[in-house]
């Protein structure tokens, strides 16, 4: 079977990598594009092209409201191409054809709210406490950004990054993950009718050693935008030593549900299900260590066991799957081991805990949940980005919080609760970027975005996310019109 073959998106050009490497289908385990694999010479061309960019008045020239059209045109053109890089998506990283068809018209609406914030930004005038000066202030394009990210949900992740860049004025070097870029690659056909100046986006894929390293470390960067796991977080900071770019962090999470008895147990479910199992749990906000109050714990178990039970999973093109495979063979690796470990630790399968009958290709793994009596265990403690949700019992609201905020991660919390005033407590105290009170999972542009502790650096999302692309100028103008007083004769 031949091959489909991506390029990378380079000056306004669709080019040849040197190198290539082979893309698989989760589904199948087998390979089916052949892709371009950046090298340090690729990414020097795509970084020197978004330098030139940034100073070029094709670009520099535009004014804020002409940069946000562009963006609103890239927006209605994500829209109308949603099915195509939805099967794309679909095809390269495992993720059903109905979670990517929803998320990619949603990405949509990314790009068109950021292209409305573009001509929002605004300077300062300031109250200056010396006679005769003006002071104001101009937030004026940071400058080259690289743009980092990971494999699931790559147009959703970009979106975010591009979106404020572009409308701040900035030009972008984006690399895709090594797993599943044919989204991205696609997307650049996109960037390229829009009409963007050629130069403002470039859009490679490759490793993160040399391609990831080569970028976050380059001296024509100013600013780096990183989703990822923390460990690859740890190298992109030591990156950014030679060129002290500003860095965002967006990393994982093990974010704790609270359920207490007050719940309506069936409604909290399907947010719990969703919250775990929606994109095979490989989602950085996946619900996936629940607390519940030890008097509705069997019960909730039960209800979850039997709508997990009855998740249907399959090829994830078919629209009626729920449940796709895995996107990487090394992510069922690291789960099965991850799952061994926490069952020899006392952990116990509720139900699930391994491969699917009747899947024997492909990367599939059973929704699974497990009960624990403790964080001790490590598939409550350790991120396994994948479709197994770990339940624990707590007595009283105090423990709840404190098994809550024992992580060293803080993305994401929820808390299902029918008292008004216990949800208010636990807002404050709750060490997490966001809290989902009675919901589970809900994202929009508007609202900003990211984590505590190892879970990152920064908000992505919201009208503040673009003043991260930006710089201050402070501006001092004397207004009199008498001469500068010599500094040599006393007064
Ligand atoms: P990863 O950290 O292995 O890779 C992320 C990206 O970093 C890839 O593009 C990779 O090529 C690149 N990279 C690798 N080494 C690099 C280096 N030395 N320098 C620069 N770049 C390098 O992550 P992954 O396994 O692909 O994704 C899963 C992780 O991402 C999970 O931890 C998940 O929670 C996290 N994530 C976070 C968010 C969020 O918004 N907080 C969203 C999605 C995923």
């Amino acid at each position: 079977m031949s091959l489909t073959r991506f390029q990378l998106y380079i000056d306004g050009a669709f080019v040849d990598a040197e190198n290539t490497f082979e893309s698989l289908d989760p589904a199948t385990g087998r390979a089916w594009a052949l892709m371009p694999a950046a090298g340090e010479a690729e990414v020097n061309r795509a970084v020197e092209a978004a330098d030139r960019a940034f100073h070029d008045p094709a670009w520099a020239g535009l004014t804020a409201t002409q940069r946000g059209r562009l963006l609103m045109k890239l927006g209605d053109l994500v829209a109308e191409h949603a099915v195509r890089l939805a099967e794309l998506e679909t095809r390269d990283t495992g993720k059903i054809i109905r979670e990517t068809k929803a998320q990619i018209g949603y990405v949509a609406d990314y790009y068109r709210y950021f292209g409305g914030l573009a001509d929002k930004v605004q300077g300062a005038h300031l109250p200056i406490d010396k006679p005769d000066m003006e002071v104001f202030t101009r937030r004026e394009p940071i400058g080259v950004v690289a743009a980092i990210v990971p494999w699931n949900s790559q147009l959703f992740l970009s979106a975010v990054k591009l979106g404020p860049a572009l409308a701040a004025g900035c030009t972008v070097v984006l690399k895709a993950s090594e797993d599943g870029p044919a989204p991205l690659l696609e997307f650049a056909r996109l960037v390229d009718e829009a009409g963007f100046p050629k130069g403002v986006v470039n859009i490679l894929t490759g490793f993160g050693e040399p391609a990831g390293r080569a970028l976050t470390s380059h001296p024509l960067v100013s600013r780096v935008a990183f989703t990822g796991g923390p460990a690859t977080a740890r190298h992109v900071v030591r990156n950014t030593a030679e060129n002290l770019a500003h860095t965002t962090l967006e990393l994982g999470g093990k974010s704790p549900v609270l359920v207490f008895a007050d719940a309506d147990l069936d409604s909290v479910s399907n947010a719990i299900i969703a919250g775990i199992f929606a994109a095979t749990g490989q989602s950085c906000v996946a619900g996936s260590r629940l607390y519940v109050e030890r008097s509705a714990h069997d019960r909730l178990v039960e209800i979850l066991k039997a709508k997990a039970a009855k998740i249907r999973i399959g090829d994830p093109q078919d629209p009626a799957t729920e449940m796709g495979p895995l996107a990487t063979l090394r992510q069922r690796e690291h789960i099965e081991a991850v799952l061994a470990r926490s069952l020899a630790a006392g952990a116990r399968i509720a139900c699930g805990g391994g491969r699917p009958a009747g899947l024997p290709e492909g990367w599939f793994f059973e929704p699974t949940i497990v009960t624990a009596a403790d964080n001790a265990v490590p598939c409550v403690a350790e991120e396994l980005f994948g479709p197994v949700l770990s339940v624990v019992p707590f007595d009283t609201e105090e423990e709840a919080v404190a098994k809550a905020n024992d992580t060293r991660f803080g993305l994401a919390s929820g808390v299902f609760t029918a008292s008004l005033t216990r949800a208010h407590r636990l807002i404050r105290r709750l060490r997490a970027g966001i809290v989902w009170v009675n919901t589970y999972r809900a994202v929009s542009p508007i609202v900003p975005f990211g984590g505590y502790g190892q879970s990152g650096l920064g908000r992505e999302g919201g009208a503040e996310s673009i003043l991260d692309y930006t710089r201050t100028k402070s501006v001092w103008i004397r207004t009199s019109d008498d001469p500068i007083p010599d500094p040599f004769v006393m007064r």
